[in-house]
């Protein structure tokens, strides 16, 4: 197990240099023009894989770094540069770790790839677990995958929604009802590979931020896919659902859902996001409040503003390091007894919202309109306390976790 360390070691910084160069030099510059397009930004992802920073090694490089530091770090600079080119870059990442979460090692090898392409022909993919009465309540799922053992295939119907790359993906994960009796519990994924017919996408949404990021509805209808295709393998779903009826039999001990051991591994990174919008719109504040004159001194002259920035810097510092701790626990196979990556969800994500509504005040007038980017940063930021469970579930999984109560 690797020691908690507070440090980037000489490498790291090395690799962070070379990310936040990337985010500077390429994607701030694109951001305002993909936010109005509304569309995924495909040549900053086709130039994000010529220098290696969209590609599976890359990833699985950080992923797998035992500091658990790699992923927060990336993610932290690629979101300082824009949320939504950001997002249509490591998108294809929450497909990937349902992979690698629920996959078996040839699963991973098979997919993992196609999810990426190359450089000279980029793809990307999908994970579709919410359904449009299945947010938060996820055990609610209607999606249905019923086991045809004639022809060994799996076939699914339901309707996902708000999937991010959904429909343009080349491998979408899809998380289906496989035992309706056993609720979240009887929850299986299934990988359905490029060009399956039955699949396509549905109404593509029109967003408040990260608007370059593709999301959309993804019907499947009567889609077929072979049984090679349910992540983990039938055997070790039939011992889970086994299990599953044993314990509900006996009453109620907790097992993991297929959905919930993805988020729960992603959790930290989504506060890393959060943490490089927030950094980013302070720096945009805080260089602005050094400049911008009014009463004859520099704005940050006064108490009212330069406490505001000292608040914003202390909190996105404090959020920073409750993401380094879970990201850290998690690649350590440290359990979450606290819920610690649910807290470093929660604090980092509310952080980025106050945060960059603050960077509006401070920049008065110019910080409302589209001419600087805080304004898009305020937009951005609002998902993060939406997306992979809102800030109210995952201060119910924090205070189930506290209490051992099953809290509503
Ligand atoms: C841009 C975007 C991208 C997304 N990408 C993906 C993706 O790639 N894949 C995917 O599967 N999903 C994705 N989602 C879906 C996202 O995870 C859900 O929107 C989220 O889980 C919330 O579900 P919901 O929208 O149905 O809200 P609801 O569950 O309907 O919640 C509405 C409100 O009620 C509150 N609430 C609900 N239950 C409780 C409770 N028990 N206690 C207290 N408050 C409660 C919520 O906190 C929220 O404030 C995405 C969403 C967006 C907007």
């Amino acid at each position: 197990m690797a020691e908690f360390t507070m440090e980037l070691n000489d490498e790291q910084k090395e690799v962070r240099d070379w990310l936040h160069g990337f985010a500077a030099d390429v994607i701030r510059p694109a951001a305002a023009e993909w936010d109005e397009r509304e569309e995924t930004p495909w040549p900053v992802i086709q130039e994000a894989a010529k220098v290696g920073i969209y590609s599976l090694d890359f990833y699985a490089q950080q992923y797998f770094d035992a500091s658990g530091l790699g992923i927060p770090m990336v993610m932290e600079e690629l979101f300082w540069g824009d949320a939504g080119i950001a997002l249509s870059i490591v998108g294809t990442g929450l497909a990937a770790v349902g992979v690698l979460a629920n996959g078996t090692d040839e699963q991973i090898g098979t997919w993992i790839p196609q999810m990426y392409g190359d450089a000279n022909d980029v793809k990307v993919a999908a994970f579709c677990s919410s359904e449009p009465d299945a947010g938060s309540d996820v055990a609610s799922m209607r999606t249905r995958a019923v086991y045809d053992e004639a022809k060994d295939e799996w076939v699914i119907n339901g309707t996902k929604t708000w999937a991010t790359n959904g429909g343009i993906a080349n491998v979408h994960v899809v998380v289906a009802v496989v035992d309706p009796e056993l609720g979240s519990k009887g929850h299986a994924s299934f990988i359905i590979p490029p060009n399956t017919p039955g699949l396509s996408q549905g109404q593509k949404f029109k967003k408040h931020g990260i608007r370059a990021s593709h999301t959309a509805e993804v019907v499947l209808d009567d889609v077929r896919v072979p049984g090679s295709c349910l992540l983990g393998g039938k055997e070790k779903l039939d011992e889970r659902l086994a299990r599953a009826r044993e314990k509900a039999k006996k009453g109620g001990e907790r097992v993991k859902n297929a959905a919930m051991a993805t988020f729960e591994a992603s959790r930290p990174a989504v506060g890393a996001m959060a943490v490089g919008t927030a950094r980013a719109a302070y720096e945009v504040a805080l260089e602005y409040a050094q400049t911008r004159e009014q009463f004859g001194r520099p704005i940050i002259d006064n108490q009212g503003v330069a406490f505001q920035l000292a608040d914003m810097r202390t909190q996105i510092d404090a959020a920073r390091l409750l993401v380094w701790r879970a990201s850290w626990m998690a690649v350590n196979g440290k359990p979450f007894t606290a819920a610690e990556g649910s807290m470093s969800k929660l604090f980092a994500s509310e952080t980025a919202k106050k945060v960059t509504a603050q960077a509006i005040q401070i920049l008065g007038g110019n910080g409302y309109t589209r001419e600087y980017p805080v304004e898009r940063m305020h937009r951005d930021a609002a998902i993060y306390t939406i997306f992979e469970g809102t800030s109210e579930i995952q201060r119910l999984v924090i205070a189930r976790t506290l209490s051992g109560m099953p809290i509503r």
